[in-house]
């Protein structure tokens, strides 16, 4: 009975949405008790829009849009796609950027029109020697605090303002959330934003300010990963970036969403083909009954 069984619960799997890579992957959906939830383009649309521009004393809008966007034009990052649509929006064709080069979980660098431009957070620009002056670390915070995701613009060795885009969680999240926990499973956030835009997205799907980590590094991904299975955890990931592959592999069930990148989808052991959040729930639910069919 024991192959009928499963590929009954991969061909239900198939019509849910949900890809298997192997009938054996299904054993860990037993004992999961803890799932890690990437937030941009996992639990939120990924699909970010400029909302604020706050610019230097003695620059302009358009100029810091239109250099920032530039450089942005060169990365597939959510938040470097918001920023280049803008600026070919408000200032038609954009300069062709030249020694493009994206730091993982921090930003960009490269040159555009002579300028040597970053575009990131406060620390890719701290990590250059360029602080931010008040008024723009002012600007910064208060637009984290609306749970927007600010990034730093500078050029030739000084900060030239602060750019915030932003994301809405995805209509199923919340549903998925509660429904992953009558499961019996933990839901945690994890995500390399900004502490108050995590903190706003774990509070919009119910999931507790304590199970939510920000502002953590690529590598950092799968050390959180990681510490929770020392812990004692079983833990399955839901992600869909580049910096969530290494993080997918190390759990004990990962969950690709079929709207990532090719890298996740790889990494992962299950594929939610539509990205849809709440299938992760039906994905163990399936794996779990299928499994009490077979023993
Ligand atoms: P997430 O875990 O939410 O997918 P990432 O680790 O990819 O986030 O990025 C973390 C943070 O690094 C972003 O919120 C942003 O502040 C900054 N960042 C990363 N890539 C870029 C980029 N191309 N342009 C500007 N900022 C970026
Ligand atoms: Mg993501």
């Amino acid at each position: 009975a024991t192959p009928t069984a499963l590929l009954v619960g991969t061909g239900r799997g198939a019509q849910l949405g949900i890809l298997i890579k192997g009938p054996e992957v299904l054993e860990s959906t037993q004992a999961v008790d803890t799932i890690v939830l990437d937030k941009t383009g996992t639990v939120t649309t990924g699909v970010m829009t400029l909302v604020t521009m706050d610019a230097a004393d003695g620059v302009d809008k358009k100029e810091l849009l239109r250099l920032a966007g530039a450089l942005e034009h060169a990365s597939e990052h959510p938040v470097a796609r918001a920023i280049a649509r803008a600026a070919a929006d408000a200032t038609g064709d954009l300069p062709a950027p030249a020694g493009f080069t994206a730091v993982p979980g921090l930003g960009v660098r490269g040159q555009v029109a002579g300028h040597d431009v970053m575009v990131g957070r406060e620390r890719l620009l701290r990590d250059a020697g360029v602080e931010l002056p008040a008024d723009l670390a002012a600007a910064k915070d208060a637009a984290e605090e609306r749970g927007g995701t600010a990034v730093a613009v500078a050029w030739d060795g000084a900060a030239r303002g602060v750019l915030t885009v932003s994301d809405t969680v995805k209509p199923g999240s919340a549903e998925a959330v509660r429904r992953l926990r009558a499961l019996g499973l933990r839901p945690v956030l994890l995500t390399g934003d900004n502490a108050r835009a995590a903190g706003a997205v774990a509070a919009e799907v119910g999931i507790a300010a304590e199970d939510v980590h920000a502002e953590v590094l690529p590598e950092g991904k799968v050390a959180v990963v990681r510490d929770l299975q020392a812990a004692g955890r079983t833990v399955a990931m839901v992600g869909d970036g580049v910096n969530d592959a290494a993080a997918l592999a190390q759990a004990d069930l990962g969950l690709a969403m079929g709207t990532g990148v090719d890298a996740a989808i790889e990494a992962g052991d299950l594929t939610l083909v539509r990205g849809d959040l709440r299938v992760a729930a039906d994905a163990i639910r399936l794996s779990r009954r299928t499994l009490a069919t077979i023993k």
